[in-house]
């Protein structure tokens, strides 16, 4: 078979991988001028860092196993997760029951209720109940008003914006399960949380996939925007691509995979039926907006702090180095102050410039000592159709793989649902995805 995949993120090249070992002929379009989509990475002091930051979970088997299967198993480099939350004018250590039990910005009878109600959930395997209800009002009703207005409140509203009273509680819920399976063993591995990172950065991964694939007779092409999937006598025949930015050029398939934002297929594709077209466009989409600070010194002592407090302009501050250490970057500390906006809101549409001018008179409540005098360097990145909204009933409006187009198919981050979007899940649904695609062909 000859097999056209639109779009390099880590769906795209995991099926690319799965049909090039099988003997298929796989070409992958890349608009982007390099590989790994939303996973991709930019040059810091010649080392390379997440345009997003990124980690793995202990859960993440199916990345985990790829990694291996590409020879680069022993990069992984496991870390003892380290959280903060920003409430109340300051910062609080956030990672283990000890820390909620001295978390004074909820009252003790709270923080003893929180933290129940956390084990609980995190032990919960049913989700399709919750799936009715909103996060807001589960949560206000089950953890209690309190730690709903201190913490889940404002975190909400700091990811999903004026969305966040509308999100479904299983969306929370699989957050909770998701911090359960990622930690350790024993009576102190159960409180700590384990997270990995591939030392040679997530973009080593997808250079090694992409070589993988095209010594396996695919090919991989960056900077190669699909312009039209080709659809005659009611099947897909092929694509329309400017391969490496040239004249649209057409290419014949036998099938084709896109892995594309939903909103993105019915510019590529005419005439879908209403029904799957619904499912296509009713999907909102919030963008990840990030300013990356390259300073002298460390700002804060945790990998992964929450912000709490809606005063403060952006909704978490992750410092890569208390992660990875500095040395690894030639010595520049590295830190993420993330967004997640609708395209449109103020702070999308600001320059790198003036946003990172935006910022910086409050990074001072975070450490009193910071000065701008430490700031070397900032890069400013946007990130589109990075988180996909989940509202209640939300999975009956999954669009399926299989598009009502004979051979073609759709494999994004909207349908992973009940799990939120990862790396993980992009190549898990991409393997999948693409041994239905051959499974079809065949039967
Ligand atoms: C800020 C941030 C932090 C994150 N943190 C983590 C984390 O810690 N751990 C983790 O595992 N995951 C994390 N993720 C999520 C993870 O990066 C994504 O879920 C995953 O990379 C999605 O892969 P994908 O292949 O499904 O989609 P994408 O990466 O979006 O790939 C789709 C590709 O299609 C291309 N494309 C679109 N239109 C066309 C066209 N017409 N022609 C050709 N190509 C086209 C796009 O350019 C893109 O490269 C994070 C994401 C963000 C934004």
């Amino acid at each position: 078979m000859n097999i056209g995949i639109i779009g390099a993120g880590a769906a795209g090249l995991a099926a690319a991988l799965d049909f090039a070992g099988q003997g298929h002929k796989v070409d992958v379009f890349e608009s982007a001028p390099f590989l790994g989509g939303q996973a991709s990475t930019f040059p810091v002091n010649g080392v390379p860092l997440e345009r997003g930051y990124h980690h793995l979970f202990r859960s993440d088997a199916a990345i985990i196993s790829l990694i291996e299967e590409l020879g680069l198993g022993d990069r992984l480099r496991w870390i003892n997760s380290n959280v903060g939350y920003y409430a109340n004018g300051r910062l609080w250590p956030f990672t283990s029951p000890a820390d909620l039990l001295r978390f004074r910005p909820l009252p003790f009878a709270d923080r003893i209720r929180l933290g129940l109600f956390t084990l609980r959930l995190q032990r919960r395997k049913e989700w399709a109940s919750l799936e009715g209800a909103t996060a807001m009002e589960w949560l206000r009703e089950h953890a209690g008003r309190n730690a709903c207005e201190t913490i889940f409140e404002p975190m909400l509203r700091g990811k999903f914006g004026r969305h966040h009273d509308q999100i479904t509680m299983a969306w929370i819920w699989n957050k909770f399960a998701l911090r359960t399976a990622s930690r350790g063993d024993g009576l102190i591995g159960k409180f700590r949380e384990r997270l990995a990172y591939p030392m040679g950065s997530f973009g080593e991964i997808f250079d090694v996939l992409a070589d993988r694939i095209r010594s396996l007779g695919g090919d991989v092409r960056i900077s190669s925007a699909v312009r039209q999937i080709i659809v005659e006598d009611g099947r897909v025949r092929g694509l329309e691509v400017s391969v490496e930015g040239g004249e649209p050029e057409r290419r014949d398939y036998d099938q084709v995979l896109a892995t594309v934002p939903s909103f993105i297929l019915p510019r590529l594709v005419a005439n879908l039926p209403d029904s799957y077209l619904a499912k296509l466009t009713d999907k909102v989409y919030l963008s990840a907006v990030l300013v990356i600070l390259q300073l002298k010194r460390a700002l804060s002592p945790h990998y992964w702090t929450y912000v709490g407090d809606r005063s403060l302009p952006f909704l978490g501050i992750i410092e890569h180095t208390n992660f990875i250490p500095a040395e690894h970057y030639g010595g520049a500390h590295l830190v993420y102050l993330t967004n997640y906006l609708e395209r449109g809101d103020r702070f999308y549409e600001m320059s790198g410039e003036e946003l990172y001018r935006e910022y910086l008179p409050h990074l001072r409540k975070i450490n009193p000592s910071f000065d701008e005098s430490w700031v070397e360097n900032y890069h400013h990145h946007k990130v589109d159709a990075a988180q996909p909204i989940v509202t209640r009933g939300y999975s009956a409006s999954i669009p399926d793989h299989r598009a009502p187009v004979p051979g073609l198919y759709l494999a994004n981050t909207t349908q992973i649902y009940p799990e939120d979007r990862g790396t993980n899940y992009s190549v898990r649904m991409g393997r999948r995805v693409a041994a239905m695609m051959m499974e079809d062909a065949h039967g």
